[in-house]
């Protein structure tokens, strides 16, 4: 068996190791020039730690990013509302990491470069269309100028190739294309004097305007690389922005205004914003959930099948959940049958999030409070009780595949 996949990201690079461990052989087609450490933070649950820590990656994970102790929420003016353990602090056999986007493909891809032979990461190789029959899937790569590069033929095709995905267009042309509420985010990472425990992942305000807050790699010199994500409702939902507007630098003077509506006890959040070099902005996108995801020897992974917006640290976490059931059930079944219990697998599940992420996620959780008491409160209590708030939390860990499972002695 060969499997081709297209795309060198969390995912990508999380099936070509998995593969490998399995002894089945595959080849990554990356469209950039280079695999570049790009992004800025992500936060990786313990559930998808738990598959890279199987791969062996765990002490490179640790040498680059944090191990999240809490996370806390807050409204806007500071007040907390919700607070829990997070990883092994909560009980889970493994850590979340809180991680630089970048870095963490830069570990998967280190990786995939030492165990694998060489040849098998061949960037500047854009999918671009494929064909099928009984035996096999052939797949052709082109340049960034269009001109084909290569056609290569292989037992399966995986498609790993993010929220713009070539191959689900080709799958899926009736797809209505991406979504968009209206938000806008913007994102930056600067280093800065760690913050309360320096672990703790901070979520503030509400759907209209939020603050998420995390450190995104181990301390040095008194700092740590702080992640910063700034979400403003305002667009119009009917004019998504185009393409080329993705990953526009920031403009300080878009966000201040946001920005000076939150205070927090614990760190200077209009200096840390000053502070940073250059950040981007980003629409919040998703695309809505597909029928299906698998035609013959060709499927769909991670973003590429299943885009949702960033809250409840999902993203990357789903995408590793993905490649780690689809190596496994290559290895036991021929190619066609694998792809389909794969897709009859996590179809369900990833669609439940993408239309649970729609409505807030667990962070709903600040939505709710700011919604009863958009000035803040004097007592909690008398806004949300905590069977409420736990509900919040707890049923959506439930449906993210990571909620702890009660252990004999909890009883
Ligand atoms: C440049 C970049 C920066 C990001 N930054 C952040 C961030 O800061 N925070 C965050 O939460 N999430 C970020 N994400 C998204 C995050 O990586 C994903 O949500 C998640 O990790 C799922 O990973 P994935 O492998 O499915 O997709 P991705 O990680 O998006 O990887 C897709 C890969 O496929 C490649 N590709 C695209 N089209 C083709 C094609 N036709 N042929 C071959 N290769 C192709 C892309 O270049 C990319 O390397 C970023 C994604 C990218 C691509």
């Amino acid at each position: 068996m060969r499997v081709l996949i297209a795309g060198a990201g969390i995912g990508g690079l999380t099936l070509a190791l998995s593969l490998h461990e399995r002894g089945i052989p595959c080849t990554v087609f990356e469209q950039a020039e280079q695999v570049r450490p790009l992004g800025v933070g992500i936060n990786t649950l313990p559930h998808a730690i738990g598959e890279l820590a199987a791969l062996g990656l765990l002490p490179a994970l640790d040498a680059v990013g944090v191990r999240t102790h809490e996370l806390i929420y807050l409204n806007r003016f500071g007040q907390e509302v919700w607070r829990e353990k997070r990883g092994m602090h909560a009980g889970h056999p493994h850590p979340q990491f809180s991680i630089h986007r970048g870095r963490l493909q830069g570990v998967l891809h280190e990786a995939v470069l030492a165990r694998l032979p060489a040849g098998s990461v061949r960037t500047g190789h854009r999918l671009a269309g494929f064909t099928q029959d009984a035996a096999c899937v052939t797949a052709t790569f082109a340049d960034r100028a269009g001109a084909t590069v290569a056609t290569e033929r292989g037992d399966a095709l995986v498609a790993a190739d993010g929220i713009h995905s070539a191959a689900r267009a080709l799958l899926h042309p009736q797809d209505p294309g991406i979504r968009w509420q209206g938000i806008n985010m913007w994102r930056g990472a600067v280093e800065w004097p760690p913050y309360l425990d320096g672990e703790t992942m901070a979520i503030a305000g509400d759907m209209n305007e939020k603050l998420v807050l995390y450190p995104i790699a181990p301390e040095t010199d008194g700092k740590r690389l702080t992640n910063w994500v700034v979400n403003v409702r305002g667009g119009d939902p009917a004019r998504p922005p185009a393409r080329q507007d993705w990953s526009r630098v920031g403009r300080l003077e878009d966000i201040l205004p946001a920005v000076r509506r939150f205070s927090l006890p614990f760190l200077d959040l209009e200096a840390l914003i000053r502070a940073t070099p250059e950040f981007y902005e980003y629409p919040m996108c998703d695309r809505d959930p597909l029928p299906w995801w698998t035609q013959g020897r060709v499927t769909l992974l991670g973003d590429a099948a299943h885009p949702m917006y960033p809250v409840g640290s999902n993203g990357a976490a789903q995408a590793i959940l993905d490649a780690r059931l689809l190596a496994r059930l290559l290895a036991e079944h021929p190619a066609p049958e694998a792809l389909a219990a794969y897709e009859a697998d996590r179809l369900p599940k990833t669609a439940e999030l993408v239309r649970l992420n729609r409505i807030g996620g667990p962070e709903r959780i600040v939505d709710e409070v700011s919604a009863r008491a958009p000035n803040g409160f004097a007592r909690l209590e008398d806004v949300i009780s905590r069977e409420e708030l736990a509900a919040i939390a707890g049923g959506y860990a439930a449906k993210a595949g990571f909620a702890l499972q009660p252990s004999p002695s909890r009883h």
